[in-house]
């Protein structure tokens, strides 16, 4: 499979290159030239596969022009040997329409944990099959970073170099990149939110000669490879919902677009889906555009959700690509419209074409905690704040009538990552997991720095 940019002014390349490099050089997403489609007799074979089987089955088309077959099987069970359960995601019935899936059953409590445990394996393989050594930088709202720190850390040929918004963030998600003692991590607060981070890492990527002279890689989800690893837990959870054939519908609390699009990918590859519907919380860019065809930035609003307090959705460039039937220059043109307006707009016959595929929805602070509140109460089950949001929305879309299918409300992270919200909304601390107490109680290691480009280009030079 070789790789092409959605602004299509970078040469198609192989899944290895597309790994390593993560941005495309013109500043567009690398996607696959075309999508594999398996076919019925296949997706009836799948149904009864492992988590790791399905994983080698659904991965092998996208990258096996880069890793034998044998090399993904090791791939795949080294990535999830420490995931707690033996199934890697739980599903629990809410009710006959709807359905939770527990994505936080890996080492770091978040989805998060899904694709980064597979990129480090893959990164650790290919750049010592190639005798190289690189510096990874990313940005994270929390669960990225955690989850980056954990597959990294101690990895030979890697330095990650983490950027994350001071004061936004738990504590338990900053204690969880600030206690490892491993020398190839470097955690760095900034002084700024979200949007400030992601902005520095892509100012580097688009500095080529610093670039390559540093040899900087990324593992943000405008990484392909982390999507590909999502799309798996979309099949795994639609078989054990749904009879063959009768579509499934998947709620995805949303940042970066990157979970959901994994499901529009899953979609593709021929699995049954109904709706996806992206779910925000009052940072709610994703609804907005879903509703009405403008994508405006606005300011980012501080909230008990801050894994998804973000106005820029990087991923949703990858979506604009398909929707206009893989047009780069249409694509380019919304993203300089983007960059020189502060927004762009779909015209209304190419979002209804949108809204066949996706639905939207959003939950305020107090809706939010409301819905954490009533789960707790009515079922007896703590859900993280992001998870609450998606409920919210799955509860809304199940009211209307019109809709057939069974929801899956995706569980991104393990309500003890955010206790205080928790707590909040109902009176109860969760607990923490046993495997991870022991960050409370460890020394923290950060560096403290300035919103600036080249204040964090200085320092990678220093300690890359
Ligand atoms: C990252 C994250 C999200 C948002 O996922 P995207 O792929 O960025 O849309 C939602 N919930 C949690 C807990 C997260 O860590």
């Amino acid at each position: 499979m070789r790789y092409i940019s959605t602004r299509g002014k970078s040469a198609p390349i192989n899944f290895e290159k597309c790994l390593i490099n993560g941005l495309a050089p013109d500043g567009g997403l690398y996607i696959p030239e075309k999508w594999p489609k398996f076919s019925s007799q296949t997706l009836i074979e799948m149904k009864h596969l492992s988590y790791e089987e399905l994983a080698k089955k659904i991965i092998i088309p996208f990258v096996g022009d880069s890793f034998s077959e044998f090399e993904l099987n090791n791939i795949v069970y080294k990535a999830y040997n420490n995931f707690e359960k033996k199934e890697k995601c739980l599903l629990k019935k809410i009710n006959e329409k709807l359905f939770l899936l527990e994505l936080f059953h890996g080492p770091t409590l978040a989805f998060k944990d899904f694709a980064m445990q597979i990129i480090s394996q893959m990164f650790e393989l290919t750049l010592s099959k190639n005798n190289n050594n690189i510096n990874i930088i990313g940005a994270t709202s929390g669960d990225t970073g955690s989850a980056a720190v954990e597959a990294f850390k101690n990895k030979k040929n890697v330095n990650l170099f983490i950027l994350f918004p001071k004061g936004r963030i738990s504590n338990i998600q900053r204690r969880q990149m600030t206690t490892s003692s491993s020398k190839n991590i470097n955690a760095i607060m900034i002084d700024g939110d979200f949007d400030d981070c992601q902005n520095i890492v892509k100012s580097i990527f688009q500095d080529f000669s610093f670039k390559e002279r540093m040899k900087i890689s990324g593992i943000n989800s405008i990484n392909w490879a982390r999507i590909l690893a999502q799309v798996v837990y979309y099949f795994y959870s639609s078989f054990k919902v749904s009879s063959y054939n009768e579509k499934t519908t998947f709620c995805v609390p949303s940042g970066n677009f990157g979970n959901i699009f994994a499901g529009y990918v899953a979609k593709k590859l021929g699995l049954s889906i109904e709706h996806l519907i992206t779910a925000t919380n009052r940072n709610d860019i994703l609804n907005r555009v879903v509703k009405t065809g403008v994508y405006k930035k606005g300011k980012v609003h501080k909230t008990m959700s801050p894994s998804m307090d973000i106005q820029i959705s990087s991923n949703f460039e990858r979506l604009l690509f398909e929707l206009f039937e893989r047009n780069h220059k249409i694509t380019q043109k919304l993203m300089t419209d983007l960059k020189r307006d502060g927004k762009f707009l779909i015209e209304s016959d190419m979002l209804k074409k949108l809204n066949k595929h996706f639905k939207s929805g959003v939950s305020s602070e107090k809706e939010t905690k409301k819905t954490l509140k009533d789960t707790f109460t009515k079922m007896n089950e703590l859900v993280c704040p992001h998870t609450a949001v998606g409920l919210k929305v799955s509860h809304e879309y199940l009211k209307d009538l019109s809709f057939n299918t069974k929801v899956i409300s995706l569980a991104t992270a393990h309500p003890a990552k955010f206790p205080e919200a928790v707590f909040e909304s109902t009176g109860k601390i969760p607990n923490l997991p046993n495997r991870i107490k022991d960050i409370m109680n460890k020394k923290e290691n950060y560096f403290e720095m300035n919103n600036s480009v080249d204040d964090i280009k200085k320092f990678i030079t220093e300690r890359g």
